[in-house]
């Protein structure tokens, strides 16, 4: 069956503030009766509220949107993100003012709020979900959609997964992508030839490691699969393609259990997919954004509107003037993000994942909220009234 995802398009006729994603995004509230949903509820609104410099992050403008709309239905909002990104995120125009609620750290100001849930993968044992995310009644996954150097994608499934754990469980859950061995010294003649393969990476990917003076350690993260240093000894260095996928499954665990935390019904997604920058609003800064704005995307899920996001923007060219010099494109194949973060990073693979799990559904039923219509010229003011 297929869910629906309702879609405020970055086009517009006129240039009025009724036709702006602000407004989109009004229509799309109403369509997820967020109002209607949230009477009496702490309702978690969480986002990504970026780091140090970076102004690519939601913009408040937006935010005060979805917090006035769970305000209207007598919801009790609060922001949260990790405490690292809430320090500071008054410098990037997130307050309590601006915003309209109050701004928690997700898992308490010392990293240290969490609620353990077992879990067994790749050797990690446990999800750590920061507090304030379990004790809320109502989840609002506000998600800016960009690009992502270990998934590629990073939108409404990233948001929760990496955003609302401890550090000890996002460390974890990177290390999942280096669980299959990459490293083979039975085909690594002697030191030089290691040495060679750890040259060989133009993109700096592979390291001593740390704890093995005779081995070698993959930053899964620069790794595009460009493959150069498979050609220096064969068979001694060769990323693992699960590894990859490996993360993006954690991603999707993750995502899942922090979404147990709620009752049925009370769990919705926004992905806002403009300044789509091609790496994580973790890295404090913003480069230039390199993939078209896509809009403002609603559902209540998170598979379908992943999914939608990955289809409209399947088209898209990466725009390389805009691309920092140490990213490139390797390979035009599969979905644009992949062209720069390399093929094994397949967001459509973890879709496929998260509908196999139960995450979700990738069939949806795209509804536009404000199709475009035709420009009427006599009517174009100059200056616009507010929505
Ligand atoms: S595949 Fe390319 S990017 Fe990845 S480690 Fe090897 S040389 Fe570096």
């Amino acid at each position: 069956m297929s869910s629906p995802v309702y879609w405020g398009s970055p086009r517009q006729a006129q240039i009025s503030p009724s036709e702006t994603l602000p407004a989109k995004l009004d229509l799309i509230l109403d369509k997820l009766h967020i109002r209607d949903r949230v009477k009496d509820r702490q309702v978690a609104i969480k986002m990504h509220l970026g780091t140090n410099v970076g102004y690519s992050v939601i913009h408040p403008v937006l935010v005060r949107r979805v917090v006035q709309a769970v305000l209207d239905g007598g919801g009790k909002p609060f922001v949260t993100d990790l405490p690292w990104c809430v320090e500071g995120a008054h410098t990037r125009g997130y307050t309590t003012e601006t915003l309209g609620c109050p701004i928690y750290p997700s898992t308490g100001y010392k990293d240290q709020s969490a609620s353990a849930v077992p879990f067994t993968f790749r050797g990690l044992t446990e999800f750590q979900i920061g507090t304030p995310v379990v004790e809320a009644d109502f989840l609002i996954d506000l998600a800016h959609v960009k690009g992502h150097p270990s998934s590629s994608y990073g939108g409404a499934i990233k948001n929760l997964a990496l955003g609302c754990m401890s550090g000890a469980t996002r460390g974890r859950m990177h290390d999942v992508a280096h669980w299959d061995p990459y490293f083979f010294k039975e085909h690594c003649p002697d030191e030089a030839t290691r040495v060679a393969i750890r040259e060989s990476c133009p993109f700096g990917a592979i390291v001593d490691d740390k704890q093995d003076p005779d081995g070698l350690h993959l930053h899964d993260d620069k790794c595009n699969q460009c493959m150069r240093c498979t050609g220096i000894a064969p068979g001694a260095f060769v990323p693992q393609e699960s590894n990859f996928r490996a993360f993006m499954e954690v991603m999707n665990y993750a995502a899942q259990h922090v979404l147990n935390t709620f009752e049925p019904g009370c769990a919705t997604f926004i992905n806002i997919a403009n300044n789509q920058i091609p790496v994580c609003d973790c890295y404090g800064i913003s480069p230039m954004p390199v993939m078209r704005d896509a809009g403002v995307f609603g559902s209540d899920d998170i598979v379908a509107i992943e999914q939608a996001v990955l289809d409209l923007t399947a088209d898209s060219a990466i725009d390389e003037d805009a691309l920092p010099g140490v990213l490139a494109i390797i390979r035009r194949e599969g979905h644009p993000w992949q062209w720069i973060h390399g093929i094994y990073k397949d967001p459509y693979y973890q879709t496929a994942h998260a509908e196999q799990i139960g995450l979700g559904s990738r069939a949806y039923n795209l509804v536009d909220v404000l199709p475009v219509a035709v420009p009427d010229f006599k009517h174009e003011t100059y200056i616009a009234t507010s929505v």
